[in-house]
């Protein structure tokens, strides 16, 4: 069982251009000692199947290392050829990775077994993405009303009271599974298992006491909370993530433990619901894996609309006092709440999975995957948040998809999932969206970069709809290169993806000022910082002289 104690770090890693590239992961079983004619270095044997291929590389080195991917990958489609296996794909974990494999592999025309220990849709559909959202939006709404006098409207005496907000959550998600993921799988062929499968060997699983044969595994098994050694804890009936969607009603007070994505967006959905709500966190500022203006900015506007927020505190206890769970700080302040929410952080737990006897190495930061999402076994892929390298949803289909199509391709048509873009949101009002490198990864690597910025405050449109709140902020060359882009505002988390796209497609920002934008759409602004970069270029007196000269 591993600790991933900075789930904000893992959840937004945002910089594929900054990622190192994994060491490929080279399905070693057997180890000899050799040396190579050219580099000295110490070499390995490779065995990439336990049954058949061996082959003598330098496993440090690439022409070997790319050698002994073809060989192990002919010998491979040869052995599966000839071996009898029950289904094509077995995939653990129908969470947003896991049912992206099984229904592409389905409606590709494979044998797929899917199996699933909780619920179809995995965290993000069922205490995740969508439950979290769906508050959000409760939330939103109830808050709207505090602004009427801003819109022209007469301000309401008393706010609405939220009636069984977590059982109308509840019914939404019973609709969605019921409706829609449930008929998805329907119009596929796949076989449905429910259970918790682990490895008897790299083509085989149990779930119970049966177990089925695949020709390749693919692990979406996610993460899950963690929980902080603070004493006492155990002691005290803490939320998380896994059930905070299932109270009976919104409480007058909540403790969070917690200042990244999750604390942020439960924080305002609970303090927007009529929740008296505290922060309790470790870092310096808010969101401390985005850009540090977009946690002052949140520190802000929390602050405004009552939310208390105390970073820099480590929780020395936690304890019941009657009903009211007490923390206290390690600057010797005391908290009391209703409730406490912990989300401190994700859990990397695959003791369950035994993956030992498949060769499949894995660490506190998640299963090792190479560029390809293959595991330290080559028949067995590791999609999704269990490899650590983003907790997200949309970063999970991806590799998901990625993940299936590298197995049906032959080398060396393989995708490298590092090599997409990943923008990332924090759903709160204002939203805090980022593609691309953060400013002080820019710092850190000196790499010369201008900032070009465009506020809501100045943009027409902003103001009259009453969303004067945040910037678009773009890294860029002088050429215009784009390094990243962060949001902070109404609309960030529809606005970033033109914005990773651009980056993906190694786009410059004449590209984005070219491009007409509706208006008076928010993504407008995105054209504006584009126009700055090119007004700021129009500051040379060389380039202002050839445009007299042209005129
Ligand atoms: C409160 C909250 C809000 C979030 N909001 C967002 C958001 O707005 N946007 C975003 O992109 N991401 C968000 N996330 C993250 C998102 O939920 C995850 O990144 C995503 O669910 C990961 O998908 P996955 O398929 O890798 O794993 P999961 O969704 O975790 O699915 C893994 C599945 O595997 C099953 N499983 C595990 N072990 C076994 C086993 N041995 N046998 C059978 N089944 C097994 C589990 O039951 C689970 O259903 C949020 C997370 C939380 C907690």
């Amino acid at each position: 069982m591993f600790v991933e104690n900075q789930f904000t770090s893992q959840e937004i890693v945002t910089s594929p251009l900054t990622r190192k590239r994994p060491r490929p992961a080279l399905g070693l079983t057997g180890t000899a000692t050799l040396t190579h004619a050219v580099t000295q270095t110490s070499a390995r044997l490779s065995l990439s199947t336990q049954r058949t291929s061996a082959l003598v590389v330098c496993w440090r080195c690439p022409p070997c290392y790319t050698l002994e991917v073809a060989f192990t990958d002919i010998i491979i489609r040869f052995e599966r050829g000839i071996m009898r296996y029950e289904y094509d794909v077995g995939v653990i974990g129908l969470g947003p990775a896991g049912m992206a494999v099984s229904v592409m592999a389905s409606n590709m025309g494979l044998r797929v077994l899917a199996i699933e220990r909780r619920a179809l849709g995995g965290e993000c559909m069922n205490v995740g993405c969508i439950p979290s959202k769906s508050l959000l939006q409760m939330a939103h709404v109830r808050h709207t009303f505090s602004r009427t006098s801003e819109f022209a409207l007469s301000s309401v005496a008393k706010l609405p009271d939220p009636i069984d907000p977590f059982q109308t959550l509840g019914r939404h998600i019973r609709f969605i599974n019921e409706r829609k993921t449930t008929k998805m799988f329907e119009k596929v062929d796949l076989k449905l298992r429910e259970g918790s499968a682990s490895f008897v060997n790299a083509h085989t699983i149990s779930i119970g006491n049966k177990t089925h044969t695949a020709k390749r595994f693919f692990i979406c098994t996610g993460t899950q909370p963690s929980v902080p050694p603070i004493p006492g804890l155990d002691s005290v009936d803490y939320l998380t993530n896994e059930t905070v969607f299932q109270l009976d009603s919104i409480p007058e007070s909540l403790l969070i433990i917690g200042g990244g994505a999750i604390g942020c967006e439960m924080a305002q959905a609970f303090s927007r619901l009529g929740a008296k709500v505290t922060i309790l966190h470790v870092d310096p500022h808010l969101l401390p894996h985005a850009d540090w203006d977009a946690g002052k900015t949140l520190e802000d506007v929390f602050a405004k609309e009552g939310i208390a927020v105390y970073n820099g505190r480590g929780i020395r206890s936690a304890a019941y006092e009657g009903n009211a769970v007490v923390l206290q700080t390690d600057h010797n302040e005391t908290f009391r709440g209703e409730q406490l929410l912990v989300a401190a952080g994700r859990l990397h737990d695959h003791s369950g999975l035994n993956l030992e006897d498949a060769g499949v190495e894995y660490s506190r930061a998640g299963i090792r995957v190479d560029s390809h999402l293959r595991t330290t076994n080559r028949s067995i892929y590791a999609p999704g948040d269990c490899n650590g390298a983003f907790l997200l949803s949309h970063a999970a289909m991806h590799q998901g998809m990625l993940a299936l199509m590298n197995a049906i391709a032959p080398w060396p048509i393989r995708f490298d999932y590092a090599k997409y873009v990943v923008p990332w949101t924090v759903f709160t009002d204002p939203a805090v969206a980022h593609v691309g490198w953060l400013e002080r990864e820019l710092k850190e690597s000196d790499i010369p970069y201008e900032v070009h910025e465009e506020k809501y405050e100045d943009y027409g449109a902003a103001i009259a709809e009453g969303m004067a709140i945040g910037s678009v902020r773009a890294y860029v060359s002088k050429a215009g290169r784009i390094y990243g882009v962060r949001i902070i505002g109404q609309g960030a988390g529809e606005m970033i993806n033109e914005w990773g796209l651009a980056i993906q497609n190694r786009m410059r920002l004449s590209k984005i000022m070219f491009l007409q934008h509706s208006f008076p759409s928010m993504s407008f602004l995105n054209k504006r910082v584009s126009e700055r970069w090119m007004m700021k270029r129009m500051e040379s007196p060389f380039l202002k002289s050839i445009v007299r000269w042209l005129y």
